[in-house]
């Protein structure tokens, strides 16, 4: 195993970590280190470490720009691959062919440029497009369901793929990539023919709606929890009497109920401890379970 770690530390150079902080790397701001980090800048890197880590059975996983992200204060085993610079935007016609690591907000300011329009909704959403494909990620109405055409990934066993829209298998904050072992290297998004002018206005009319509603002051990872069939978490939550519930550093946010955010200093114990509070009372009150939207990685988390 070590022989192969060093292929790892050859491979990457400079762009490779030891006990590596991930707390600036997750949007939550918590979180212990990764034994290795490592920052593959193209597919070939990407392929090239999951080679090695699956020869050696080491384990691993994905952070793309880490907002939908809750990482054990003990730490994650392994290696993470962060995505953030596995990067590119390019335009032809009414598509976009994107790298996974490009931001959501670059895609939609590119779009701006080109007027193509269609994209506006994913403006103020924090996450690389890698990260929104495998959570369909959504707002106001739209979700990256609507707008990819094909997603490039390398499967479990190595192999590049392409998968068409139908084989992604989307729904509501969901997608195959959830649980298929995929990794996705890039992605075919379609728009159509729109005004700049409008399209800017739309934009900035939706992050507007962000600012006032949401507690974008505060570290989160956005909603907490998914959405009930028949109701919105955040009424839930807000009806069980718990905005401003605390527990150490972690709090129900008092502007949007929905929202846990790192108040003071919080661990990701905290903001744990308080998400199965959440559960507990709304369940108790209404008899709705709410189920995490948060993905939860590193030691201790395997079992929730
Ligand atoms: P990460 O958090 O890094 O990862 C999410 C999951 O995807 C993890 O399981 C990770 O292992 C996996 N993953 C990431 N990249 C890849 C890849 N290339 N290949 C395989 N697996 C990968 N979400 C919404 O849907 N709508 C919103 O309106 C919204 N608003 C938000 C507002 C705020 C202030 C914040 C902090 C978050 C919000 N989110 C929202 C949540 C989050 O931004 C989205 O879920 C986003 O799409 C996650 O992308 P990411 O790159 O940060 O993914």
């Amino acid at each position: 195993m070590m022989k192969d770690i060093k292929e790892l530390k050859e491979l990457f150079g400079e762009r490779y970590f030891e006990n590596f902080p991930l707390r600036q790397y997750n949007t939550f701001h918590t979180g212990g280190n990764a034994d290795i980090a490592i920052f593959p800048q193209t597919d070939l890197e990407v392929a090239d470490s999951l080679r090695i880590l699956r020869a050696e059975q080491i384990p691993f996983c994905i952070i793309g720009n880490g907002s939908n992200l809750l990482i054990s204060d003990e730490g994650v085993e392994g290696v993470v691959i962060i995505l953030s610079g596995l990067k590119g935007i390019l335009t032809e016609g009414t598509e976009l062919h994107v790298k996974s690591g490009s931001l959501l907000r670059e895609i939609a300011y590119e779009s701006m440029r080109q007027s193509l329009t269609g994209f506006e909704f994913a403006s103020g959403i924090p996450g690389s497009v890698g990260g929104a494909i495998v959570m369909n990620a959504g707002a106001y109405g739209s979700e990256m369901k609507d707008v990819i055409i094909r997603v490039k990934v390398l499967d479990c066993t190595g192999n590049i793929r392409t998968r068409e829209n139908y084989e992604c298998e989307f729904s509501y904050r969901e997608s195959a990539y959830q649980t298929n072992g995929d990794t996705i290297l890039s992605a075919v998004i379609e728009l159509r023919q729109g005004d700049e002018e409008l399209i800017r206005e739309r934009m900035n009319e939706l992050n507007e709606q962000r600012r006032l509603k949401q507690p974008l002051d505060y570290p989160s990872a956005g909603s907490t929890f998914k959405r009930p069939k028949g109701f919105f978490a955040a009424k839930l939550i807000e009806d069980s009497g718990l905005k401003g519930c605390r527990v150490g550093g972690a709090m129900v946010s008092e502007k949007h109920a929905g929202f846990i955010i790192n108040y003071d200093n919080a661990t990701s114990r905290d903001v744990s401890n308080l998400i199965d509070i959440v559960r507990e009372t709304v369940f108790r009150k209404f008899g709705v379970e709410l189920s995490a939207e948060v993905k939860l990685i590193g030691r201790n988390y395997s079992e929730r």
